[in-house]
Order: C-alpha cells, then structure tokens, then sequence
C-alpha cells in the first residue's frame, strides 16, 4: 500500500499497534523487535515432546517468550482479524529459519509441514495461518542454499479445540485427530520434515504431528515457532530474614 492510501485508511479506520497498542502503527518496531533477535532452543519447557524413548525431544526453536505484546500481537492475528501481521510475522519466521539452516542443512531435502488446524478454525480465520509461517520457513531455508518444501501434509479431525485445556487433555483431545491421508503418504515416505507452529505450549501439537509424519514413514527432525510459552511461574522467592526497612527501624 503507497504512504498515501495508508494515510487515507488511517483516517477512517484508527490504526493500533497490535502488540502494545501504539497509535498509528500496525506493528510497531519495538514490537517487530521482540522478535527479530537469535533463534534459541525452547523444548525444554514442553513436557509433552519428550517420548521417554531415549532419543529425546524434538529441537524446537523460537524467537520469543509468548508473553505481553507479543501474546496478545499472536492472538490479535489469529482471532481478532488482524491478518496485517502476517507478512511481518511470516518475516519474523523466514529470518529464523534462515538462522538454523545450516543446523538443519544435513537433513535437506527438507519438507515444511505446518502444524494443522481444526476445520473450525480454518473457515473462522479464512485458511490455516500456519500456512503463511511455513511458507516463510520454506523461503528463509532455500535463501541459505537449504532444499526445502512446503508440504501441507497432515490433516486435523474435528474434536473440539485445544483452547483452554491442560496438558494432559490437549495431548488426550489430539492423539488421533492428526494423520496424513492416504493420498499424501508418499509425500513423507523417506522424507526429513520441520514442522511449524506459532506458539509452542504443552508440545503437544508438535508430539501428535511428529507421530502422524512417522506413521507415514517420514521423521522430523525440528520444530519452529514463533514464541514459546514460559512454564509455569514459580512463587516468589521469600528472603531468608525479614527486611527491615529504615522506617521500621527508627522508633
Ligand atoms: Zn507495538
């Protein structure tokens, strides 16, 4: 859009911020800051990525904890229509991949399966967001010399959505609901894939997708994400001996 039409729509439609609220600003650049620093590894806060089979969990990298304005940037793009965000966080995750293409390169030729959607979800927010992440992952990959495609490749039965489950029933409500069809299986037979999701939570998005890939003969061999949500918060730590402060000493 030139500067001119955006002004004109400015006008008529106030403009926000959708991480932190800032005026006149669809994503503000300290909220594009949040995420343009180093990728780092996040699995370790996902209990659920862990098999208990001796081979680990699943690398995940992610650009942010899913905290503050960019939780609420993630959630104004995936259920309050701000679908403006997702060439800047498609942006955020095409300079990410292009940070871990190397750990990643032995693996090529890479597929890039975006983590899927409920059919619920995708006819609310017109499509699979996750989509246009992959896709970013696909181009940052392939801009470091990684072979990469993007490869839509599991399906989600409906079952309800995860949101405002624990743990447990989020890992109970998706064992199951993901597979790859029939039809796709030669796709993944044989083939190294990156599965791509916008938040890492339980990891439980990530174990059901990883298994439906091995069931069809494919393996994965890492996660992306956009932010990782922070495990649970710890009490306060409690000095060890009352803190006497100067107006509670005098007198
Ligand atoms: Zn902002």
């Amino acid at each position: 859009m030139t500067s001119f039409l955006r002004d004109l729509v400015g006008l008529l439609l106030p403009v926000e911020c959708a991480g932190c609220g800032l005026d006149d600003l669809p994503w503000c650049p300290g909220c594009a800051a949040l995420l343009s620093g180093a990728a780092w590894r996040c699995e370790n806060r996902a209990p659920r990525l862990d098999r208990m089979d001796g081979r680990g969990a699943l690398p995940v990298w992610t650009l942010a904890d899913c905290t503050g304005d960019v939780r609420r940037a993630i959630i104004a793009w995936k259920d309050r229509g701000r679908g403006d965000l997702t060439a800047p966080l498609a942006d955020a995750m095409a300079r990410q991949a292009a940070q871990v293409a190397g750990v990643l390169a032995p693996a090529a030729p890479l597929l890039v399966v975006p983590a899927p959607s409920t059919a619920a979800s995708r006819r609310r927010r017109g499509g699979n967001l996750v989509d246009e992440l992959a896709a970013a992952v696909v181009e940052g990959l392939l801009a470091d010399g990684v072979r990469a495609e993007l490869a839509p490749v599991l399906n989600r039965a409906s079952g309800g959505d995860q949101v405002g489950l624990g743990a447990r029933d989020r890992a109970r409500n998706l064992a199951g609901q993901l597979s790859v069809p029939d039809r796709k299986t030669r796709w993944v037979t044989g083939r190294a894939a990156v599965i791509v999701d916008d938040v890492l939570t339980t990891g439980a998005t990530f174990a059901a997708s990883r298994r439906a890939l091995e069931r069809a003969g494919g393996g994965v061999v890492a996660g992306l994400t956009l932010a990782s949500t922070p495990g649970p918060s710890r009490p306060p730590v409690l000095p060890d001996r009352p803190v006497v402060r100067p107006s509670d000493a005098r007198g």
